[in-house]
């Protein structure tokens, strides 16, 4: 029987990303491969309770949203997540997948739908992203990059340039104590860059 090192499963709207503000169950698994500076889940990264996919997923079912998503820590820190996702998919759930970006994204079922960070260097973990993992994108994924300062904006920038990232799902997040949101609206109307400013919906309803 699989299991995998549960943090919590709970019921929410989802807060960043083209599906913000949908009800969504999340699956947050324990454990996490990066130490960001800002990380907001830092007791995630310690052990769980293990659950099997049968008790997990029996307690997804008891919420009435279709769409559920896994998020950490990192969740494909532990081997068996994307089995889960499968399984997610199979009983006709629409499965969304937070990633770190820095492990490798080949196991994840196709029909899942990725959103992936891409550390800037204010996270402290600016070269963690596998950038093999750009290949293995569908058109329904998404990049995130988290946002600290200017030096971070620049360095998002970038990336989209040299990697020709525009017209795929991208969106850019402050991080609220360190960069106010106007100030990010300013740099992304100057530019006008093809990127959605994210704001944590979740947290400015005060959700979980
Ligand atoms: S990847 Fe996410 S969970 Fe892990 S340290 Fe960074 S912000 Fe925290």
């Amino acid at each position: 029987m699989k299991h995998l090192d549960i943090c919590e499963i709970f019921y929410s709207l989802q807060g960043e990303s083209s599906y913000m503000g949908m009800p969504c169950v999340f699956v947050r698994l324990a454990g996490c491969n990066l130490r960001c500076s800002y990380c907001d889940t830092t007791y995630s990264h310690s052990r769980g309770r293990m659950m099997s996919f049968e008790e997990i997923i029996s307690e997804v079912s008891q919420y009435p949203a279709k769409l559920v998503e896994l998020t950490g820590g990192e969740p494909l820190w532990q081997e068996e997540s994307p089995a889960l996702m499968q399984a997610l998919l199979e009983r006709g759930y629409t499965v969304l997948l937070e990633t770190n970006g820095s492990l490798y994204l080949d196991e994840v079922p196709r029909d899942v739908i990725k959103i992936v960070d891409i550390k800037c260097p204010g996270s402290s973990e600016g070269d963690s992203f596998q950038f093999a993992n750009l290949k293995l994108l569908a058109p329904h994924d998404e990049i995130k990059f988290v946002l600290t300062n200017y030096p971070d904006y620049c360095f998002a920038r970038e990336i989209i340039q040299r990697y020709q990232l525009a017209g795929r799902g991208l969106h850019f997040s402050p991080v609220t104590q360190l960069l106010p949101a106007g100030l990010l609206a300013e740099w992304l109307l100057a530019d006008g860059l093809p990127v959605k400013l994210g704001m944590q919906l979740h947290k400015m309803l005060n959700l979980r």
